[in-house]
């Protein structure tokens, strides 16, 4: 814990670049972060988790979403912090979707080093924010800084965006620092966006529903989620009998300070296999979604670090990978920061392309903005989300369901 009282944005993003490294050397994409408090302060560094003892350990483990989560979490225990709008994170990459979703809903400050052409919030560099809801670009604006870098190679450039907060001394950042937070990343990317793609493909998967109760994969499950393995439909065409597990995931949500949203993930089979809420009290950015996809592929993890390679074939054929399955929404997606958030944690949830045959991965029971506007909203996304997932936010054709949860 530093105890200066100023510090440059060069020394900070010094700070993010070794996060970085770290990244990298964990084998996870090269990003870091930390967060300063309004005299320049370091409250917490920390690095991207995503992946962790070469497995999928979490796609929302960014820097800047588990910054935001720490900021929560250490609130709820207690400890009196500034608030979000006198706190600035600064980051060695330019922030996702699902990251600058959770800044805009908590209303933080950020200071981005280097650009990310594909998933980056900034990725045409002009700071016009035309990727985002407009309700959100204003406060994107004022809030969203990237310092000058000083120089003539292919890593200068002028400052835009909001200016770095008063208490920096120097507001620019160095040619190698600024290389190195780009060269990190990129040395990454590729291998880990492999990595949360290399599940055995839909064919060769196999039913969980077949397993006997007492199966490891059926008791984690369980554990996860105690009606796992009750409800069953066609493939990707979820019906009425959703609607009870959906509805009291809802009130749970609400009785957790949410808006009443939930989100099951039904398997390629047809098989529920989770349905949470989210926990907003805990935290303003843990929403259903977030819930949802981390505790999947949290399971998975449990079950696949440290097991023989039997069992490890047994789990990679039960539990597909998500894009093979649905994701099913209480409430279709708005234009709000958290909303945004989670349409950029279901694009790190995919990290490539949804299966051809499976264009509804992405399907919402209550829709919340007209079908046109919705499209259009994900049409302005980055071209990750755009040209490469496609992300395509679809309502349930089932009208029962539908019905049910009006
Ligand atoms: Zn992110």
């Amino acid at each position: 814990m530093a105890h200066k009282k100023t510090i440059d944005v060069q020394a900070a993003v010094a700070i993010a670049a070794a996060e970085a490294i770290a990244a990298k050397t964990q084998g996870t994409f090269g990003v870091g972060g930390l967060m300063l408090d309004q005299h320049g302060n370091v409250l917490q560094s920390l690095h991207n988790n995503v992946i962790k003892d070469g497995l999928v350990f979490d796609p929302t483990a960014h820097g800047e979403r588990q910054l935001i989560d720490w900021y929560y979490a250490e609130r709820a225990k207690g400890r009196e912090l500034p608030a979000p709008q006198d706190i600035t994170i600064v980051t060695s990459l330019d922030p996702c979707c699902m990251c600058s979703g959770a800044i805009l809903a908590g209303g933080f400050n950020v200071v981005v080093a280097a650009p990310d052409q594909a998933s980056g919030i900034n990725y045409d560099n002009s700071a016009a924010f035309k990727v985002l809801p407009e309700a959100l670009r204003a406060q994107a604006g004022d809030s969203f800084s990237y310092p000058a870098i000083l120089g003539s190679s292919l890593y200068a450039r002028a400052a835009t965006g909001a200016a770095p907060k008063s208490f920096f001394i120097g507001k620019t950042i160095s040619e190698p620092t600024q290389a190195l937070c780009s060269l990190v990343f990129e040395a990454t990317s590729a291998d880990v966006m492999a990595m949360l793609n290399n599940d055995l493909p839909q064919p060769a998967l196999k039913d969980p529903a077949t397993l006997p109760a007492d199966h490891a994969i059926v008791r984690a499950l369980k554990q996860q989620y105690p009606d796992a393995l009750t409800y069953r439909c066609a493939p990707h065409q979820p019906n009425a009998g959703l609607a009870p597990f959906l509805l009291q995931a809802m009130a749970r949500d609400r009785e957790h300070g949410g808006a009443g949203d939930a989100v099951a993930l039904l398997d390629s089979f047809g098989n529920l296999l989770l349905c949470m809420a989210g926990r907003m009290t805990q935290s303003g950015i843990r929403s259903a979604f977030m819930e949802t996809t981390r505790a999947y592929a949290q399971l998975r993890y449990k079950l696949l670090n440290g097991a023989s390679a039997a069992q490890q074939d047994d789990v990679r054929h039960y539990l597909g990978h998500p894009k093979d399955g649905t994701f099913v929404f209480a409430k279709g997606p708005d234009a709000s920061a958290v909303s945004y958030m989670n349409l950029g944690a279901y694009g790190s949830t995919m990290e490539g392309p949804l299966p051809l045959e499976n264009p509804t991965q992405f399907q919402y029971v209550l829709p919340s903005l007209p079908p046109a506007e919705l499209a259009a909203l994900c049409a302005a996304m980055p071209p990750l989300y755009r040209n490469i997932i496609r992300i395509q936010p679809t309502q349930v054709a089932d009208v029962a369901l539908v019905n049910a949860l009006s």
